[in-house]
């Protein structure tokens, strides 16, 4: 249910209905709105009724139900985009379009620095690179683990880039979370539900990717996982499913954008490289997802991709990263939106 406040309600008569919801056996969430709270009163359906009462106190303007399954995500709640703050100088969601780029996998020292750099050089504003690899064969490269979580923090305090990196299972969740500006859920993750709900726990921004055979109301219930932890800030990527299709390494489902635009607050990106596995198409792709109304793109870039011990194939050389980052900002001016 969501509980909304009347424009000039008293801190005092929110604090009250806080106390009530949490008397009834819900948790509240309270979200700020421009003009006013709304609180979401999250728990069992069964016993939503006994809420209804809460309209009559203090402060209180309605009390309305949240049609769809997932919440805090849902658009019911919040109407306006959120904005989620990375550092200073990156906010999603906003009219700037952000674009994280690097590396599958850190591999060593002058690899991610020296993507790093071209990445930055280009117009990225946040550095990606994976420290824990989740590979679908044991037998392949499973990353440096916390010696790649340590370059990369050696490649922020040369670029000043925040840095986005996989976070595989809630063992090693506050490790990665002492490094990492972003942690990302990869897609063979995305319905883990204990480690939706332990980075839910942490004071880092999450960066949850679709998982390959997941529908969109399965996407945004897997938000809510985080959400109703307490951590608010989560950022959706599509980064393609698996259809019939053999051409390409996933299908990169465009319209989801638009649908998750409509269906919650929080930002969207999209990541092409994954979606196509090819570098050929990377760039179209990343192109047709800003005008489709992604907030943002993920891109792996990589200094010699033949050599790259994880998705070489589909990782662009920095020169065409740089191509493809000066064609972006004629179509994201076209589409109202600035790089
Ligand atoms: C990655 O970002 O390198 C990755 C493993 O992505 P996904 O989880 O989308 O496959
Ligand atoms: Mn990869």
């Amino acid at each position: 249910m969501i509980i909304v406040m009347k424009a000039g309600a008293e801190k005092k008569e929110k604090n009250e209905v806080l106390k009530r919801i949490r008397e009834l056996g819900y948790k509240p969430h309270v979200i700020h709105g421009t003009t006013r709270d709304v609180i979401g009163a999250i728990g069992d359906e069964r016993g939503k009724l006994v809420l209804q009462s809460i309209e009559s106190m203090p402060g209180v303007e309605s009390v309305v139900p949240i049609l769809q399954p997932y919440k805090l995500a849902s658009k019911e709640v919040k109407k306006e985009p959120s904005l989620v703050r990375i550092s200073a100088a990156v906010t999603i969601g906003g009219r700037e379009i952000v674009v994280m780029a690097g590396p599958c996998s850190v591999e060593s020292e002058s690899q991610i620095i020296d993507s790093a750099i071209a990445v930055k050089e280009a117009g990225a504003q946040v550095l990606r690179g994976g420290a824990f690899k989740p590979r679908t064969s044991p037998y392949s490269f499973q990353g440096l683990e916390e010696e790649g979580l340590k370059l990369l923090a050696k490649a922020r305090e040369i670029t000043g880039l925040p840095i986005v990196t996989e976070v595989v299972n809630p063992e090693t969740a506050e490790l990665v979370a002492e490094y990492a500006d972003i942690l990302q859920i990869g897609a063979r993750n995305a319905q883990n539900f204990a480690l939706l709900k332990k980075v839910g726990q942490l004071d880092r921004p999450v960066l949850l990717k679709r998982g390959m055979s997941m529908t969109i109301q399965e996407f945004l219930m897997s938000a809510e996982y985080v959400m109703s932890e307490g951590n608010q800030r989560v950022i959706l990527c599509e980064r393609g499913i698996r259809t019939f299709e053999t051409a390409t390494r996933n299908t990169l489902d465009l319209s989801a954008i638009p649908v998750l635009k409509e269906k919650t607050h929080l930002p969207v990106i999209a990541d092409p490289s994954h979606g196509t596995g090819n570098h050929l198409y990377v760039a179209p792709m990343a192109y047709a997802a800003v005008a489709a109304g992604a907030d943002g793109l993920m891109i792996e870039v990589h200094p010699d991709p033949e050599r790259a011990s994880s998705d070489g194939p589909q990782s662009l050389k920095p020169a065409k990263f740089a191509a493809m980052m000066a064609k972006l900002r004629l179509i994201a001016a076209a589409a109202e939106r600035s790089l």
